[in-house]
């Protein structure tokens, strides 16, 4: 992919290196692992624990709101400002107007607007705080473990996670949020299967417009954000839930799935083709 010397976004949050800044601080580190546990034991209600965390805790954040410096963080921000570019021809187009979601870089752990996160999870999107997170450390292990590497890779990683946040501002993820009340178990998680899909077609949406326009897709790209698409199956993109997070208990669709929507997105481009929650077949 070509990516070096374009723009990068403002909407990068480096929080990397800040010790835990004022975001973390949950304080009593495995102590408080285990309070939680026991607290979901008794039947909990896990947001009320967070909640009251929250509340708890000096708001005190303080990330480096300096420009990315380092190579990986500049492509990060030249990957978001594809996105944000991307996204808002797209709403433009449908009489909408885009708000760019922020992106923030942590280590190890961070504190989201839906509440305590690891790195060890993976990326993911909280629709309370319109933020992505993102630990540089999971795309080491993409490359290492999953055999996934490579920088479209990533890319498309980060454009999956954009994807969650078109469904957020659409209001697809208030609808399958609102269904969960409603609705089974299963069900609920063939819904969830269906706004994971969706976001893999997003991306795919996002690959077509910045192949289009700025012509940096490179041959094998694709080919690496489908790779990509089959190896970060299943569990390992998390979909947090509004107001908490929890270890992820569903599946994302199968790599097959994955792929099929993500091409499906890139080879059409049009929204309205991106709607697998009526779709017969995934
Ligand atoms: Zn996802």
């Amino acid at each position: 992919m070509l990516w070096q010397g374009r723009r990068e976004s403002d909407n990068v949050e480096d929080e990397r290196g800040s010790g835990g800044g004022g975001r973390i601080v949950l304080g009593g580190g495995i102590g408080t692992v285990i309070l939680v546990v026991l607290y979901l034991l008794l039947g909990g209600n896990p947001q009320a624990l967070f909640n009251s965390q929250q509340a708890q805790l000096p708001q005190t954040a303080q990330y480096d709101p300096q420009a990315p410096q380092d190579e990986a963080s500049k492509f990060v921000a030249v990957v978001l400002a594809d996105t944000e570019d991307a996204w808002h021809a797209v709403f433009r187009q449908m009489g909408r107007e885009y708000e760019e979601p922020k992106l923030v870089l942590f280590t190890d752990q961070t504190r989201s607007g839906c509440g305590f996160a690891s790195g060890a999870t993976g990326p993911f999107y909280c629709p309370e705080d319109r933020r992505v997170y993102i630990d540089l450390g999971f795309f080491n292990e993409l490359q290492q473990r999953l055999g996934a590497g490579g920088d479209f890779a990533e890319a498309y990683v980060i454009a999956h996670e954009v994807g969650h946040h078109v469904q957020n501002l659409l209001g697809i993820s208030d609808r399958v949020q609102a269904a969960r009340r409603r609705v089974s178990e299963a069900e609920y998680n063939r819904l969830s299967v269906r706004l994971e899909l969706q976001a893999d077609f997003l991306a795919g949406v996002w690959a077509r417009y910045t192949d289009r326009v700025k012509h940096v897709v490179e041959t094998g790209d694709i080919e690496e954000a489908i790779r990509a698409a089959s190896a970060v199956g299943d569990d390992r993109l998390q979909y947090r839930s509004r107001g908490y997070v929890v270890p992820d208990s569903f599946t994302h669709g199968t790599s097959e799935q994955r792929v099929r929507w993500f091409r499906r997105g890139y080879e059409t481009g049009v929204l309205r083709q991106g709607d697998t929650f009526n779709a017969p077949e995934l």
